[in-house]
């Protein structure tokens, strides 16, 4: 059976990496990321379901790191939009353009929808292979509301735009320490941790 010592973090967004290096410390595996090598690979994200793109992503780069290599795949889906922006998130309105311009088109998308009916949820997929084999996914959701205006600096990405009715704040607005607790990444990353133990 596989005994792992060391991981690569198959990521090459650096607030995803930083969420995942705070959640994941601790674990008695070495975290490696892709900085450590030398021009690793753009995966193309194909698939139709975060499930796919976090296995792709995954084993392509196990085959080229030679190492055991978690990736995720994550983004927001919204009800009233027919679950899009979904696995194109990062590519909403093209992927040059900024955040703050992808939530405000989100907004006028969204714009006349009353607040019960804009209902979205952030997904994450996880997967953990070694080179040729996938070891296993994990998948996790958040549920929230996408809100009238953005508000908050902290977090990345929807995050201003994603109202959580629990705590009566959007995601920007939480902050990090209860964004870790509650977010989809954070929920996934619980669930890996899980799965992990049993091979470390
Ligand atoms: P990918 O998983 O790198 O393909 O991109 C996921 C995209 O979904 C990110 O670039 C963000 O646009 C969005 N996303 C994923 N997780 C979060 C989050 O925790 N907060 C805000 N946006 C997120």
């Amino acid at each position: 059976m596989l005994k792992l010592k060391e991981i690569v973090i198959g990521t090459y967004n650096s607030n995803k990496k930083s969420e995942i290096r705070e959640i994941l410390n601790g674990i008695p595996v070495r975290l490696l990321d892709l900085d450590d090598f030398e021009n690793p690979p753009d995966i193309i994200e194909d698939g139709n379901a975060f499930e796919d793109n976090a296995i792709k992503k995954a084993l392509e780069l196990a085959g080229f790191c030679q190492m055991c290599v978690m990736a995720d795949d994550s983004g927001l889906e919204i009800d009233a939009l027919d679950k899009r922006p979904g696995v194109l998130s990062s590519r909403y309105c093209g992927e040059d353009t900024g955040y703050e311009e992808k939530c405000l088109r989100l907004l006028e998308e969204l714009k006349g929808v009353p607040f019960k009916k804009r209902t979205a949820r952030f997904r994450c997929a996880i997967a953990l292979a070694e080179p040729g084999r996938l070891q296993f996914v994990v998948k996790a959701s958040c549920e929230g509301i996408i809100s009238a205006e953005p508000r908050g600096d902290k977090g990345f990405g929807y995050d201003p735009v994603f109202y959580v009715p629990e705590y009566e704040l959007t995601m920007a607005e939480l902050g990090s320490e209860v964004k870790n607790r509650i977010s989809h990444r954070a929920l996934a990353l619980e669930l890996f941790k899980t799965n992990l133990m049993e091979l470390v």
